[in-house]
């Protein structure tokens, strides 16, 4: 699927550049990665909040798989590629192919990549000169020793979803603010640096009287900067993934950009880090079908392999339908991403790719936890059992439809960013007009049919009034992103066959498009 899909997007030059890295990425992930991901299975981060001697110290130790991961991380440029912009927009793209390769071995170690790269998007984007002077270097380095990562802290108690009643407060000092308030998570608490949001003394209430800050969480001796890490959280997965709940008591902080407006300053973070969980839903999702896949082949069953077993092959094909249509939307809005970053991107691109962000993340999020779970039934109750390695699928997918935004605030999320549907329709079309197989009719029909009808249901809600059009919109914005996954698969289909002759993609799109591409009812 990868190979196709680079093949169909990439200059032939370009891509004979960049496959020896996705190849040695292959490498590392699917042999030295997977052995040790497998060797420290039972393992944990640890916090250690005193000393010998009575002193705060706040020691987060990580789990060998992780200290390795962000080693290679770095040296293979995991998040470097898309700020060295060696081929241009392109080199999004090979980021995140680089990316999709290295996660599912790593123990959602995409955690700390995602916020270190969208830290590194929002300071250059942020036009402060001192700040991006100081960190950019260290989150866009190839040299291990250098490399930093970013923390996110957002979340409070008062809410995730509702930011804007974050009650941390930021009191000016004489080399910028300091810090009070307590954070409720804060995943990859070992970053050496994160960007917060804090309300500067006297401002109003709500989102725009926040302001974005930049902190560095240690000093020049390891000890937390007025940080009190009160304990990690026991979570159901990502538990290679430090996330903890702190007090910030007088953290030193720098602005980022202005003294208001924080939520509105901190959404490149977001757009980033969005991108990064589709990316590591697709990436899980392929892991678990590979593997179901090589198990039906071996797992003998009333006198014959699963894989001779008409239900069982039809139970792959519908996850090998839904996985293939969920990489081609997330991989397209990195390419749209790429082309936004390099500035080549047209208006009407733009206004998609502020729509498709939050669709695509909802919707692969959903697809990878409806995967994991087929794919552990699958392997019948092996599947269920701790020692296989396949329950972390599972509980670690679960993460992707809850952090990042949960499904339903990224569906209001898309109702905001649609003016009109027109470049989601205009996009739709292009995908669908490539398609000539006749094999191909009917999915072409679905795709049309369907975003007709989201496109009346749009019309509708909205003269219903705001409670019928809130009430669908987790419904319509899974139309839009089955809709457009459908499209860029029926694309790359017809593609596929012309150049490969390869008929697997349109195997896919005609599943894919039996599966339930219309949610709205
Ligand atoms: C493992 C893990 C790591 C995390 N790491 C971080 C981190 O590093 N930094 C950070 O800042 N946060 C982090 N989070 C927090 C995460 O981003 C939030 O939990 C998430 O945004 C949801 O916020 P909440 O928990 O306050 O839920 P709430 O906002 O209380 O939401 C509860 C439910 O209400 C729904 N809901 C909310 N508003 C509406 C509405 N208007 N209409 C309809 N439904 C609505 C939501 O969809 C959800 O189902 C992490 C979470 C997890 C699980």
């Amino acid at each position: 699927m990868l190979r196709s899909y680079l093949a169909r997007v990439f200059p032939i030059d370009v891509l004979r550049e960049i496959e020896g890295s996705l190849a040695e990425m292959g490498r590392l992930a699917g042999v030295d990665l997977y052995q040790l991901q497998l060797a420290d299975r039972l393992n944990e981060p640890r916090l250690t909040q005193w000393d010998a001697w009575g002193n705060r110290i706040d020691k987060i130790e990580l789990t060998p798989l992780w200290r390795v991961a962000e080693r290679i991380a770095a040296e293979h440029g995991v998040v470097a590629t898309a700020y060295e912009q060696k081929h241009g927009s392109l080199s999004r793209v090979h980021q995140c192919a680089l990316a999709y390769l290295f996660t599912p071995s790593t123990d959602i170690y995409s955690c700390p990549l995602a916020m270190t790269d969208g830290a590194a998007r929002t300071l250059l984007g942020s036009g402060n000169q001192a700040l991006i002077d100081r960190a950019l270097p260290h989150l866009t380095t190839r040299d291990a020793n250098e490399f930093w990562t970013a923390g996110q802290w957002m979340t409070e108690l008062t809410g995730g979803s509702d930011v804007g009643l974050s009650e941390t407060v930021a009191k000016p000092d004489a080399n910028g603010y300091r810090l009070y308030g307590r954070k409720w998570f804060t995943s990859a608490i070992s970053s050496q640096i994160a960007l917060t949001l804090a309300r500067p003394e006297g401002n109003p209430p709500g989102g725009r009287g926040l302001a974005l800050f930049y902190l560095e969480t240690r000093d020049e001796h390891g000890r937390p900067r007025n940080i009190e890490i009160n304990r990690l959280k026991d979570k159901l997965g990502t538990r290679k993934v430090p996330t903890a709940e702190l007090n910030l008591v007088g953290t030193p902080a720098q602005l980022v950009k202005g003294t208001t407006d924080g939520v509105r300053n901190i959404a490149p973070v977001l757009n980033i880090t969005r991108l990064w969980n589709g990316i590591s839903a697709v990436a899980l999702m392929r892991r678990g079908v590979a593997l179901a896949s090589d198990y039906a082949g071996k797992r003998v069953a009333f006198g014959a392999p699963l894989s001779e077993k008409p239900l069982h092959a039809d139970t792959l094909a519908g996850l090998e339908a839904e996985s293939e249509a969920a990489f081609h939307l997330a991989f397209y809005v990195a390419e749209l991403t790429g082309q936004s970053e390099t500035h080549e991107i047209s208006e009407d691109d733009a206004l998609l790719l502020r729509l498709l962000t939050p669709v695509m993340k909802l919707t692969t999020g959903k697809q990878a936890v409806m995967v994991a779970s087929e794919v552990l039934e699958c392997f019948g109750g092996a599947g269920y059992v701790e020692d296989t390695g396949l329950p972390v699928l599972l509980r670690d997918s679960q993460v992707l439809p809850i952090w990042e935004g949960t499904t339903n605030v990224l569906a209001l999320d898309t109702l905001r960013a649609i003016d009109s549907l027109r470049p989601l329709q205009l996009a739709v079309t292009r995908c669908l007009e490539t398609a000539r197989d006749h094999d191909l009719a009917d999915a072409v029909r679905v795709a049309r049919t369907s975003l007709d009808h989201a496109t009346s249901w749009l019309a509708e809600a909205r003269s219903a009034g705001q409670p019928a059009l809130e009430a669908g919109a987790r419904r319509f914005a899974l139309t839009l992103g089955r809709t457009m996954e459908l499209a860029l698969l029926i694309k790359h289909a017809q593609w596929s066959h012309d150049h490969e002759q390869d008929r697997q993609s349109t195997a896919a799109a005609r599943r894919f498009a039996q599966s339930g591409v219309d949610l709205i009812f």
